[in-house]
């Protein structure tokens, strides 16, 4: 299925800084431990940097120790795509918003319960939305 937000490349870079630009459109990596969501720990949602749809929740993030923020289920199955991936001899599975198409990370089998899974996803690809304290 085709991304609902299309844009050209120019216009990514447009509406992108160059480091998100790297990531969400040409499926870079940040290092580890550079990103400013690993540490994060107050609630609220996380948003595709790309676009904005909620991808992930503070509830689901949990401490994987990889340097990477980390989150063991998205916040709406139908907003994450995953597609194979067998770049640099690695078969790995990536994930992307479904929305824009943007590359968030990749998703592996070696989470905590109760999915056992771990959305290992770049902190440049996501936004922080702060809960409103009520
Ligand atoms: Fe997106």
């Amino acid at each position: 299925m085709k991304p609902k937000v299309q844009k050209t490349e120019e216009e990514w870079k447009h509406c992108l800084d160059p480091k998100q630009y790297q990531i969400l459109r040409q499926k870079g990596t940040e290092p580890a431990f550079t990103g400013k969501h690993t540490d994060n720990h107050e609630r609220g949602m996380y948003v595709c940097a790309g676009c904005g749809t909620e991808l992930f929740s503070s509830d689901t993030k949990f401490e994987s120790g990889t340097g990477w923020p980390s989150f063991w289920a998205p916040a709406a199955e139908e907003s994450v795509e995953e597609k194979s991936d067998n770049s640099f001899l690695m078969r790995r599975t990536e994930l992307l918003c479904k929305n824009c198409g943007g590359h968030l990370g990749h998703v592996f089998e070696d989470g905590p319960r109760p999915t056992g899974l771990r959305y290992c996803i770049n902190s440049l690809a996501l936004n922080f939305k702060k809960k409103d304290e009520k």
